[in-house]
């Protein structure tokens, strides 16, 4: 999925407690991590000592949980470890820089691929040097060497009984590592081989095909660099803002040039064996008015596709441009607000194949969370919010399922491939 490895978080259990200490909302105390990790307590007092150390987390107040004295809370330090997430979509390149956390830092949209992919890259590689630049940014190959780790000396607190928590930041280094920058994770439209780090054949980024992104910007960058589908990443980028909970199924679908899925579990993205799971343009809605280039009828991407909206409604009798997909959503939006037929049209069209889109995946998935989210539902949202809330069927509201629609915007794919490079970091196992 990625080219160098990261060695700058170590074992698999310093993951394992990183991932811990930053995915919970408020921090937790170290007993808490014994308790969850199911590592001892000497082991993960250790482990603290030597996040401290490396700036990965910080020591912040005491909460009371119980007899004992009080317990010392850690938290991730947001502003340590920074990774770069670049969204490549047909209508921008979104480019981000996010913290431990997986909050946005500062976001640039450049203007659209171009004809010529070579020329793209250089100018993302040039803008992601300005990004770091501006922020004191250091890339991980130029960061200062490691703290060396802690004396295997029994901790403070180590086995001595509930909440006497032993790391304390003492032993931290004066100036440890700050905004280290990790590496790059890349968004973009199936289909694609993330395993090569190449993107195939995906419409309507035809000077992309074949491109080895993944080699090109690592080459231009230094930095290693992950490619995943931009629904996964949105999906992620989802999760990680959200702190949603990982034992949830949670389904997402994505409205942009055309429609996407993804779902995860256990707070992980399913793939599929070759990341392809989730392409849903070929869904059969039922609608049997038009044949597909499948040969079928129906197919979703007649009728869910901003592409094939704008065409509904320039035939109506709009006057905006097919090939310039944000604006003429963005007029589509406007003018169906104000009530014109036309767009009104267009746009119910739209929404009525996202809703059968939901009520056939929700059947495959049994999710307990939707998320609607992309670039289209964002220009849609006052108009969608109410259509879709209305049209979603009554068994998914009787399943407990809730409904939402993301608040992450535009910049949500370019989020999420900056959280999904920091989740291969932050995984246990790997690297
Ligand atoms: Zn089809």
């Amino acid at each position: 999925m990625r080219g160098t490895s990261m060695a700058d978080i170590g074992s698999y259990n310093e993951k394992l407690v990183l991932q811990m200490i930053r995915s919970a909302p408020g921090g937790m105390s170290q007993s808490q991590v014994v308790r969850g990790s199911g590592l001892s307590r000497q082991t993960v007092s250790l482990i603290a000592r030597r996040l401290l150390q490396e700036g990965l987390i910080e020591t912040a107040g005491q909460r009371i949980s119980g007899p004992g004295k009080p317990s010392t809370t850690l938290q991730a330090v947001a502003d340590s470890r920074w990774t770069i997430g670049l969204h490549v979509d047909p209508a921008y390149l979104t480019i981000v820089i996010c913290d431990l956390q997986g909050n946005a830092v500062d976001t640039t949209i450049l203007a659209a691929p171009s004809e010529d992919s070579a020329a793209d890259i250089a100018r993302i590689a040039a803008e992601i040097e300005r990004l770091c630049t501006r922020h004191g940014a250091v890339k991980i190959h130029d960061a200062p060497a490691s703290a060396p780790a802690p004396a295997p000396a029994p901790a403070p607190g180590a086995g001595t009984g509930t909440g006497a928590d032993g790391a304390d930041g003492r032993a931290a280094l004066q100036d440890p590592p700050r905004r280290v920058v990790l590496g790059i994770g890349v968004a973009a439209p199936a289909p694609l081989d993330s395993a090569s780090g190449v993107i195939l054949d995906p419409p309507w980024l035809p000077s992309w095909h074949g491109v080895p992104v993944v080699a090109q910007l690592e080459a231009a960058t230094g930095l290693p660099v992950l490619l995943d589908k931009d629904t996964n990443a949105a999906l992620t980028g989802e999760i990680w803002a959200g702190h949603l909970p990982t034992e949830e199924t949670i389904l997402y679908l994505y409205l942009s040039h055309g429609v996407g899925s993804a779902v995860s579990a256990n707070g992980r993205v399913h793939r599929g064996g070759s990341t392809q799971a989730g392409e849903i343009g070929h869904l059969p809605t039922g609608v049997a008015d038009e044949i597909c280039s499948c040969g079928r009828h129906g197919c979703l991407n007649l009728f869910a596709g901003a592409r094939r909206m704008i065409e509904r409604a320039i035939a109506a009798g709009m006057d905006i441009c097919a090939e310039d997909v944000p604006a003429s959503v963005d007029a589509i939006a406007a003018a169906a607000q104000r009530g014109e037929s036309s767009a009104l049209a267009a746009v119910e069209r739209h929404l009525a194949a996202v809703i059968a889109a939901l009520d056939i995946l929700s059947r495959i998935h049994d999710p307990q969370r939707i998320i609607v989210g992309g670039p289209v539902l964002s220009a849609l949202l006052p108009l969608a919010a109410p259509r879709i809330r209305a049209g979603t069927p009554d068994w998914l509201d009787r399943s407990g399922c809730t409904l939402h629609f993301s608040e992450l915007g535009n910049a949500a794919g370019a989020i999420g491939a900056a959280c999904l490079f920091l989740e291969e970091e932050l995984s246990p196992g790997r690297g």
